[in-house]
């Protein structure tokens, strides 16, 4: 029987530290050796020095690595002829994907008016580079600004409608949720793949971050982990890990169409991921023995 795999992908950040920068081109060699279908990298909306960090980045990955690559572009504090000057960029460096946001509203800095939603960078970008692949961002537990779920789905249809080819989960830990989600992006006609962005947690730090600042649901099976292997870090990992890849195959199991890994700049989840179940992924995704 003939059986769609689904793609997987990675998220990296532009390093700031020096011990970042020092430790991002061996995590890329290591991500680069599992055959990703693309990596993407995020963009901070309060830098004016994209050109320096987001997309130097997304140069070497395409260009050096030859992963195709995704750049973020938030555009909310940009104006068109900034986003013009970065699309002539990305073409220079022959990236003909982004991943088109609003980004983050930061109430001190004060807004450009043009690109007030993710929708009408979107619509922008389709009409002046209308070979480029278009994703955009998406939120099976609503976006935290939206007043209920009717409007959030249909301002992801204008998403969608205004040019986007693909769209990209924020994370989730509860899968029921974003199948819920995908059947209600069928019920409103987004016929675009959703892939769904995945975050492996294998550490307490990170676990404790999350369980204060997340609006995500957080199941009782993952709190479980989290009480009884919190000060044991190995096992932490492994339960963390293993959570993930449930989670993992029983979105596959179930259809999404892709994996998105927020690897947060290391390598190793990954590479576990893959030497788990590397083969439920298409092709280019597998490893080469
Ligand atoms: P939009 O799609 O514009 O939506 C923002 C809000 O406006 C939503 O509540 C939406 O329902 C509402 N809305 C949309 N259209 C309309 C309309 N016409 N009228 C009224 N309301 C409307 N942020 C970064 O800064 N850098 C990154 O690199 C980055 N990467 C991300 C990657 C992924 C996969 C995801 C899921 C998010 C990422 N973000 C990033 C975060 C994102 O920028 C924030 O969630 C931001 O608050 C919303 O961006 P958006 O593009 O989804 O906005």
């Amino acid at each position: 029987m003939n059986v769609n795999h689904p793609s997987l992908s990675f998220e990296v950040f532009p390093p700031n530290t020096a011990a970042g920068t020092a430790n991002i081109k061996e995590t890329l060699d290591r991500l680069q050796a599992l055959n990703p279908n693309f990596i993407s990298v995020t963009c901070s909306n309060n830098k004016s020095n994209i050109e320096e960090t987001t997309l130097k980045l997304a140069g070497y990955i395409n260009n050096t690595l030859k992963v195709p690559a995704i750049a973020h572009l938030p555009a909310a504090y940009l104006n068109t002829q900034q986003v013009t000057r970065i699309l002539t960029e990305l073409d220079s460096l022959h990236i003909h994907q982004l991943l088109a946001l609003r980004g983050d509203i930061i109430p001190e800095v004060p807004r450009k008016d043009d690109f007030k939603y993710a929708s009408d960078l979107i619509r922008f970008v389709h009409a002046q580079k209308p070979g480029f692949k278009i994703s955009g961002a998406c939120y099976p537990e609503i976006h935290p600004e939206s007043p209920d779920l009717v409007s959030d789905i249909r301002y992801l249809k204008q998403k969608v409608d205004a040019g986007c080819n693909q769209l990209i989960t924020q994370l989730f830990f509860d899968n029921d949720r974003f199948f819920t989600f995908k059947e209600n992006c069928a019920l409103a006609g987004i016929k675009v793949p959703i892939i769904a962005g995945i975050m492996p947690i294998t550490n307490r730090k990170q676990a404790l971050r999350l369980i204060k600042t997340t609006s995500a649901h957080l199941p009782k099976k993952f709190l479980a982990i989290f009480d009884k292997y919190e000060h044991d870090p190995a096992s932490l990992r492994t339960a963390g890990l293993a959570y993930a890849v449930d989670q993992i195959v029983d979105l596959i199991t179930r259809g999404a169409a892709g994996i998105h890994l927020y690897t947060m700049n290391h390598a190793e989840t990954a590479i576990n991921i893959q030497n788990t179940i590397g083969s439920l992924f298409n092709s280019s995704a597998q490893l080469n023995n």
